[in-house]
């Protein structure tokens, strides 16, 4: 049986209340002989400026570099909002993600059928639609050079950020989307502004020509940025995997995000490199929602983000995409049986804490397992 380690961070605020969740869903498949996770705990955030005057400290950074997934709760909070900017709770993650060079973000827009209702679109538009955004991380306008805002000396100032994109760049987030596409519904919407960005003309040229090259069983589409977040909320169904830069994936992943309901049931996957030598990339997974304080320590925090979170470790770093499936099935069978948290409730309907919902999952496992 093969042993897969795993660095937990569960950060501030609901972090640690969900993460006892994804502990025992581990638990239950370690039990069941699919796998076996040794697992390592750590602090990121405010926890950890508190412990260390640090938003990570170099000992969690060693851990995360040497783990095969890092699974990551969330951080921040109101405590922390006076520290200094340089270790404030989210330059944890974003450390995390520069050293481990995450330069793809995986956000999957999954609506339950049994949380259509939820959405604010209508059901038909919403019920069972399955997309995958593919964000490009670590490139683009947020960390193009120069990036200053400059005095002119008129009583002007002028504030410059600058949008790069390299050929690799481009490629390698290109092959994650085609790769993905290839397990999934076999199409690829890519999504840039060519009409009036030459980085847009020169990712239309790379995505077209690797797509030639290596990937011409995928069927490949091209949508303006603009026009792709219009038909994403007109008829979101006609997507599998959409791949695009950084600015336009964070503001189109978050549209798709509000399709399904709450945050509370969305998860993410940061993908870097694959290593030739080993075979395996660095990856941390992460719910989409933050920290939470409004309802940090109440008991009422939605686990499924976290727990969904985990399965995408599953998939994607450890290749055991039939476990993944089955608790992907156990959430929607879980879902289906009525019950709820209270950010996926209607009005007046009957709730449930975190530690139950992590409960019906585990023993939604087990009734699928037989
Ligand atoms: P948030 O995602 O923490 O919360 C937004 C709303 O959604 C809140 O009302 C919250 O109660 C609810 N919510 C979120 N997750 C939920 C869950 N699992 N179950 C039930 N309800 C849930 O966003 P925010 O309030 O804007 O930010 C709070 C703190 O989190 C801030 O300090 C912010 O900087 C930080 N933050 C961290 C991350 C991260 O760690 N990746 C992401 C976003 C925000």
């Amino acid at each position: 049986m093969a042993t897969h380690n795993l660095l937990l961070l569960p950060g501030d605020g609901i972090g640690p209340e969900v993460m006892s969740e994804v502990v025992k869903v581990a638990n239950w498949f370690g039990g069941q002989g699919v796998a076996s996770f040794e697992t390592q705990t750590g602090l990121v955030g405010g926890c950890a400026y508190d412990a260390h005057g640090q938003a990570i400290s170099e000992a969690d950074m060693a851990l995360a570099m040497a783990a095969d997934a890092v699974i990551f709760g969330a951080v921040g909070g109101p405590k922390w909002d006076g520290v200094p900017y340089d270790v404030r709770p989210e330059a944890g993650l974003l450390r995390l993600r520069k050293d481990m060079k995450l330069f793809a973000n995986l956000r999957p827009a999954i609506c339950y059928p049994a949380l259509a209702d939820a959405s604010s679109l209508k059901r038909e538009i919403v019920e069972n639609l399955d997309i995958m955004i593919v964000r490009e991380l670590t490139g683009g306008v947020y960390f193009g050079e120069p990036k200053q805002i400059i005095d002119l000396g008129n009583g002007q100032k002028r504030g410059i950020d600058t949008q790069v994109y390299d050929t690799y760049e481009i490629e390698r987030i290109g092959r994650v989307a085609f790769e993905l596409a290839r397990k999934r519904g076999n199409k690829v919407t890519s999504s840039e502004k060519r009409n009036v960005m030459k980085s847009g003309v020169l990712w239309n040229e790379v995505i077209t020509a690797l797509h030639k090259r290596d990937y011409a069983d995928v069927q490949l589409e091209h949508q303006l940025a603009d026009a792709l977040g219009m038909q994403l909320v007109r008829w979101p169904k006609q997507f599998d995997v959409i791949v695009t830069d950084n600015l336009f994936g964070d503001m189109l992943s978050d549209v798709a995000a509000m399709l399904t309901g709450s945050l509370g049931m969305l998860p993410s996957a940061s993908l870097g490199e694959t290593d030739p030598k080993t075979g395996k990339r660095k990856a941390l997974y992460e719910p989409v929602h933050g920290s939470a304080p409004d309802i940090a320590g109440q008991g009422i925090a939605n686990p499924i983000a976290m727990i969904g979170s985990f399965g995408m470790a599953l998939r994607y770093s450890f290749g055991l995409g039939d476990a993944a499936d089955m608790l992907d099935k156990a959430i929607a069978d879980v879902l289906a049986s009525g019950l709820r948290t209270k950010d996926i409730a209607t009005p007046g309907e009957a709730t449930v804490g975190t530690v139950a919902m992590g409960d019906a999952i585990v023993a939604a496992l087990g009734k699928i397992a037989g």
